[in-house]
């Protein structure tokens, strides 16, 4: 299958060749047709299986039909969770749209707003947005949606986790009522499914591409079990011992974060954190730092790397395991993209076991366990018991 025989024209399919992308992924050759063909779509579909050309392709070729631009108008609004996921889309588009002359913006909270607004003047083809800036400009009528053609809801299951459907319900009242609307999710969740019934035909085409070996590579996990005190020690030592380049390194909290640089840099390991309580600017610079190889670890809590993108990245660890599986999913999901060899290291103390058995029940299998000299735990980490329920969610 080649990116032309889905129905995409040239100038589109020059773009995505010239990225080096030699065929369409598993997603990208089910969504794309039903696109063109006009039709909604719910998908899931992790990070990492190339879901944003997905949408992106399709809408570029319909937008480049019509042409109805006005100022303070948008054609397509692309909603995401977070203003890194907001910037790595926009710059997406930017690339796949290189031959066409089409304009898009990312729009995002935390930085003015004016020049924002400036940008919005002559309006925009499309708009990638993070919900609360979007809402902002939408009240200070600095932006109208009476020519939006398309809604896509980006990673849908995370704007629902991070309490934005207040926002997303006020957005979609304002949209004109006939648009094409396409929702992508890591997983299809009673709540995400409850958004989609106010938002997308109900006739709306159904892909899935999770389960299937193919749209994801193998990641090879596997995870060592430690106490809580020798956490850095061990990971410093795993640094050395495994020879590791670069890795994306996750962990609870910001102050955590702070602590780990200043614990790996005693231990001669350079790291560099980014967490919410960094400037954009200074995140920006980080990202494009660790992108470029110039840093070498990055410790991200989980909000802050939500949206990191990074081509080559190989590694993947979980210094803290996140209390939600699918968060874990996600996670992963960082690494071995579209095709790439990935691997996933999670370091886990006793005070973890739950989330472990939760992940391992989501996963369907327990993870690989191993062991490393002189670094034997004083609390033990129980096997997991695979059909763990949180004490919530049971049913009695
Ligand atoms: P996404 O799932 O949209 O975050 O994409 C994950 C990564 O895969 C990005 O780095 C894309 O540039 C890359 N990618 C997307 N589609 C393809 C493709 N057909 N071939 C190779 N790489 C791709």
């Amino acid at each position: 299958m080649s990116f032309s025989n889905l129905g995409l024209s040239t100038p589109i399919v020059e773009a995505v060749t010239g990225l080096g992308y030699a065929q369409p992924t598993d997603i990208q050759t089910q969504a794309i047709p039903e696109i063109l063909s006009g039709k909604d779509i719910i998908a899931a579909a992790q990070t990492g299986t190339g879901k944003t050309a997905s949408f992106v392709l399709p809408m570029l070729e319909k937008l480049t039909t019509t042409n109805k631009l006005r100022g303070k108008r948008i054609r397509a609004l692309v909603l995401v969770p977070t203003r890194e996921l907001a910037i790595q889309v926009e710059s997406n588009i930017k690339r796949y749209s290189e031959n066409l002359e089409l304009s898009s913006m990312a729009m995002y909270g935390g930085t003015e707003i004016e020049p924002q607004k400036q940008q919005l003047i002559w309006g925009v083809d499309i708009l990638v947005a993070t919900p609360g800036r979007l809402l902002d400009m939408a009240h200070q009528r600095a932006l109208h949606f009476d020519v939006l053609e398309f809604l896509v809801l980006d990673e849908a299951d995370r704007m629902l986790d991070m309490g934005f459907i207040d926002d997303i319900n006020k957005i979609i009242e304002r949209l004109p009522v006939k648009r094409q609307n396409l929702l992508f999710s890591a997983t299809i969740s009673a709540d995400v499914r409850a958004l989609a019934k106010r938002t997308i035909d109900p006739n709306a085409c159904e892909i899935s591409t999770v389960s299937k070996q193919s749209s994801k590579p193998q990641i090879k996990q596997w995870l060592v079990t430690v106490d809580k005190s020798n956490k850095s020690a061990l990971l410093s030592h795993l640094i050395k011992e495994q020879q590791w380049q670069q890795a994306l390194i996750f962990i609870e909290t910001k102050h955590g974060a702070a602590k780990l640089v200043s614990q790996l840099a005693k231990r001669d390991i350079s790291a560099e954190s980014i967490h919410s309580g960094r400037t954009q600017a200074v995140r920006e610079q980080i990202l494009a730092d660790f992108k470029s190889g110039k840093i070498q670890f990055l410790v991200a809590t989980g909000i802050a790397a939500r949206g990191i993108d990074i081509g080559e990245l190989s590694l993947v660890i979980n210094y803290d395991l996140p209390d939600k599986a699918d968060d874990y999913i996600h996670r992963i999901g960082r690494t071995g993209r579209a095709g790439a060899a990935g691997e996933a290291v999670s370091l886990v103390a006793k005070d973890n076991f739950r989330n472990l058995c939760a992940i391992e029940s989501r996963l369907g299998h327990v993870i690989e366990r191993k062991a490393f000299e002189g670094f034997d735990v004083k609390k033990v980490v129980p096997v997991s018991i695979l059909n763990y329920v949180p004490k919530n969610k049971r049913v009695n």
